[in-house]
């Protein structure tokens, strides 16, 4: 078994075009799919708020670094369609955890190194596995628990954009 957990965000366009460009990617091997959320941006915050989505994925053929490859072919895929369609773009796909890897290596840090302190993917990810954990620090609602009350209440759900 190869499961891994991807998150999405984009803040760039037609943000709800690109999450669905890359969970129409996943259709395959798709587990869930979290609600998109949005949420204000940290540090730079003269750019649009974020939309935020996390999704999880099977499939026993593929490794961690398939995963990646997958996760930038869909960044890839998204950048086709602004080249058709729309004007600026971004969609991040990340690799947030492949089972129980563990990685330091630049090209693919398992679990990504953002994860226990991002509300953006934690919220998300709770909400389709409330029992997820991040291999070497715990579980994600614990890890939820401990972050600044100001970084959880800025993650909003948008029930009314399906994906
Ligand atoms: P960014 O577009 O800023 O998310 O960074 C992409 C770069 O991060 C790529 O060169 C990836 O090889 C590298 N990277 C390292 N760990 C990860 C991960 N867990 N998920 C996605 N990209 C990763």
């Amino acid at each position: 078994m190869s499961r891994a957990v991807l998150s999405l965000g984009s803040n760039l366009g037609d943000r709800l075009a690109y999450l669905r460009v890359a969970v129409d990617g996943l259709r395959d091997v798709l587990v869930a799919v979290s609600s998109v959320y949005e949420t204000a941006p940290w540090g730079v915050t003269d750019q649009p708020d974020f939309l935020n989505a996390v999704c999880i994925v099977d499939d026993p053929a593929r490794d961690e670094w398939a995963w990646l490859e997958l996760a930038q072919s869909l960044e890839r895929a998204a950048e086709r369609v602004r080249e058709q369609r729309w004007g600026p773009r971004t969609l991040d796909v990340d690799v947030v955890t492949v089972d129980d890897v563990r990685s330091a290596d630049e090209r693919l840090t398992l679990p990504h190194p953002g994860t226990p302190h991002r509300a953006t993917v934690l919220i998300p990810w709770l909400e389709i596995d409330p029992d997820a954990t991040v291999p070497g620090a715990g579980r994600a609602d614990a890890l939820l628990a401990a972050l600044p009350d100001a970084a959880k209440s800025d993650v909003t759900p948008r029930r009314d954009l399906p994906l």
